[in-house]
């Protein structure tokens, strides 16, 4: 008999049992004895979860008096630890795994080979299923495929017949679903709590046997179509298309798409009668429990491509497609996702989104930018997310303090709602400096601008006070739109913008597209094989090459501007010449616009961002064309440390606050000097109040930071001594070896200034 022929029969037999009119302790008594025939099995038993243990229901082979009676607990011998890990155990030799436990009330000390599974339901396991045998041997990939077929039936008999209580399912024991702390490394500082969600949730599985084999066949056959149609299609999306990592990744998943032997063996779990949806989830089970008997963490990183992989084909045969954001948020919600682009968050509705937690993330990535331009905690690297939190998990996620409870008790959630209401408190105490301007203590104004990208961060700048917007992202439009933004409605985005900011200033940067902000209707064209698109075709590279967007861009930015005064910057300026190119756009369309008697701008104001170290050297030539400079320091400390900005193992190597970066950021602060250009920093840096002490020290006079920053920020402006912290920055830097983050944060307590 086929392997799928004696599967069938199984299947048919459960089928018979689960027709029949018997109650569902008859139904679990039959099941046994089913399978312990099929399988050849002395033994084969059910445990179900009640009251928090897993409890033996039904056994053929062991004593039938221990039914009922013998009770394990989560994580305590085999059946436990299966529960507890929710994963499958194959064992020739029971007594020699770690875990196992005597139980002498079950007469089972003759049998030495184990095998069980777990009997999931919503993730979790609710009971177990196994067999044991007298010889010791190892059960065959057929045998354990057909005891998780079997358990998927019974997931079905359970929760319809009641047999687990749902509430106690989903709320299991201490171990599995008691309170979980997860650490990682804040992103995005703050305090949301809400109920857990997959960027890309998880299929549920409601029917396991099928009534027509052929349509499901049929159904599987057209999605695994689909889903090759989709992996082609990111081929030719500029995303995917530019190398590195990406291509690494696009071509694993094309490996696994076109894998003949997993589609086989999900048409052969679809003989064995199963549906489409159950084949695809039986045929995961074992592959996840085979990858993990191999050990290897190499083969792991691929586990997670294939379980993303898998639960796309799931998705596209259950017709439960889209993120979480596509379903729509229904209430107060943490974001779980293994990485995040700055467009999918976007897509997210930021009244109700309260958290993210990324197991992957470093603290410049672009999304991380989005979050916090959104006022969304983030916590990164939380690499036991997914192990951890299951889909609608109560979760208190403390990002200030790099944490994230999962299933809070009470007391964890009194004890978080206090803190939730002192940082209340706190922003309204910065709020009541909306109105404070930043006079230092030696009477120097710090001008405190704040950084936008979408037309909703503008409310900020009222309630924050900020002097202006220091940096405005234009290329958020172009992240959040399916197709290349038109000029009209970017003109209708800037104007919106500077009406929304009356007197303040608006400083606009040009497009920053490429690197990890790509937009998939934008390919850069020319390096398609680009190894590291941080330092690729990104930026006024691209721009440059686009005259085209540029001359749209520009155009969009002079009529919006009308009248008023215009402040545009270039982002990624390496060689002055750029600069000038990128005028010279602006320029023509200037001159096109005074030719057509339209209105032009009263003033236009042009500056540069430097983030490519090589512009520092030419800080004499470039100077006098600005009317103002930008350090942009998410890229430039990124390729002063040579060090990857997304890169998550990068992520906590390196400080910012470091002698090498102050040095080079004094000495452009030097190169400025007697002329009248402004400076000012707008990377994320300048938003930490530990860095922004050491930028006044080094005589920066301007900061552009998220605008969740600007109250602690003027609060620490208005206690500083300029001449006090620059004779300090100048000692600190002028002796080697020097910790500056210790130094700094010592010599702020002692002056009684906050800067946590
Ligand atoms: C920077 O690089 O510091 C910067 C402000 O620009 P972005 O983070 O958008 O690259
Ligand atoms: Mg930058």
């Amino acid at each position: 008999m086929t392997a799928a022929a004696s599967a069938r029969q199984i299947l048919t037999r459960l089928h018979e049992v689960m027709a029949s009119r018997l109650h569902a302790q008859g139904k679990l008594d039959q099941v046994v004895e089913i399978i312990g025939e099929c399988l050849s099995s002395e033994v084969c038993s059910i445990y179900l979860l009640r009251e928090g243990m897993l409890e033996l229901y039904a056994t053929r082979g062991l004593n039938k008096s221990a039914v009922h009676v013998t009770r394990m607990a989560i994580g305590e011998g085999l059946t436990g630890t299966i529960a507890d890990n929710v994963e499958t155990l194959n064992l020739a030799e029971a007594k020699a795994h770690p875990d196992f436990s005597y139980r002498p009330e079950t007469g089972e000390d003759k049998f030495h080979s184990f095998a069980g599974v777990p009997i999931v339901y919503r993730e979790r396991a609710v009971g177990i299923l196994c067999v044991q045998h007298v010889d010791p041997r190892r059960y065959e990939d057929i045998e354990i495929e057909a005891l998780q077929t079997t358990a998927m039936v019974l997931s079905e008999l359970i929760t319809n017949a009641e047999l687990v209580d749902e509430e106690e399912a989903l709320s299991l024991s201490p171990q599995q679903s008691g309170p979980q702390t997860l650490s990682g490394l804040t992103l995005v500082r703050g305090l949301g709590a809400g109920f857990a969600a997959y960027h890309q949730p998880r299929v549920q599985i409601t029917q396991v046997m099928a009534d027509d084999t052929e349509a499901e066949r049929s159904r599987v056959y057209r999605a695994f179509d689909k889903m090759r149609e989709q992996i082609d299609g990111l081929t030719t999306q500029a995303e995917f298309g530019v190398g590195g990592e990406h291509e690494e990744v696009l071509e694993t998943y094309k490996m696994f798409a076109y894998d003949e032997g997993w589609s086989r063996r999900i048409n052969e779990a679809i003989d064995s009668g199963l549906t489409a949806e159950a084949a695809i989830e039986r045929v995961q089970q074992h592959t996840r429990m085979r990858m993990r008997e191999i050990d290897d963490p190499l083969l792991a990183d691929r586990m997670h491509d294939l379980e993303d992989l898998a639960n796309r084909l799931l998705r596209i045969v259950s017709g439960q497609i889209g993120t979480a954001a596509q379903q729509g948020l229904r209430k107060d919600t943490i974001l779980i996702a293994r990485n995040l682009g700055p467009a999918e968050l976007l897509e997210y509705d930021r009244r109700r989104l309260k958290g993210v937690i990324l197991e992957e993330g470093s603290l410049t990535a672009h999304v991380v930018i989005v979050a916090r331009a959104m006022g969304v905690p983030v916590l990164g690297r939380a690499n036991r997310a997914r192990g951890v939190i299951r889909e609608g998990d109560e979760i208190l996620l403390d990002a200030t303090a790099s944490t994230a409870t999962v299933r809070p008790s009470a007391q964890m959630a009194d004890a978080f709602a206090q803190r939730f209401a002192k940082s209340k408190e706190r922003q309204a105490a910065y709020a009541s400096l909306r109105d404070v301007e930043p006079f230092t203590r030696c009477g120097t104004r710090i001008t405190v601008m704040m950084n936008a990208g979408l037309r909703d961060d503008m409310s900020a700048l009222a309630m924050t006070g900020a002097d202006g917007v220091g940096l405005f992202r234009t290329e958020f439009q172009f992240l959040v739109s399916a197709t290349l933004p038109q000029r009209e409605r970017q003109l209708k985005l800037y104007r919106d913008v500077l009406d929304a900011a009356g007197d303040k200033p608006v400083i606009f940067r040009t497009v920053d597209i490429g690197g990890d902000k790509s937009v998939p209707y934008l390919s850069s064209g020319i390096a398609d094989n680009d190894e590291n698109p941080a330092m690729g075709w990104r930026a006024l590279r691209l721009a440059l090459t686009r005259e085209g967007l540029m001359k749209a861009q520009a155009r969009a930015l002079l009529e919006a501007a009308a009248g008023r005064s215009l402040y545009v910057m270039f982002p990624m300026v390496s060689e002055v010449w750029e600069f000038d190119a990128a005028k010279k756009v602006f320029d023509e369309q200037l001159e096109f616009m005074r030719s057509k008697k339209k209105m032009v701008p009263e003033q236009i104001h042009f500056g540069a961002m430097l983030e490519v170290p090589a512009l520092a050297e030419m800080l004499d030539l470039l100077v006098p064309r600005l009317s103002f400079l930008s350090i942009g320091t998410n890229d430039l400390t990124q390729f002063l440390f040579a060090a990857d900005r997304g890169n998550p193992a990068l992520a906590e190597r390196y400080d910012w606050l470091s002698p090498p970066i102050f040095r080079f950021l004094r000495r452009v602060v030097q190169g400025t000097l007697g002329s009248n250009i402004d400076l000012g920093v707008c990377g994320e840096m300048g938003g930490r109040r530990l860095e922004a002490l050491a930028l006044l020290g080094i005589g920066v006079r301007r900061l552009s930071i998220t605008p969740a920053a600007v109250g602690p920020i003027k609060e620490l402006v208005r206690k500083v001594d300029l001449a006090e912290i620059n004779d300090a920055m100048n000692q600190w830097l002028s002796e080697p070896g020097v910790n500056l983050r210790e130094e700094l944060s010592r010599w702020a307590t002692e002056r009684e200034i906050e800067t946590d």
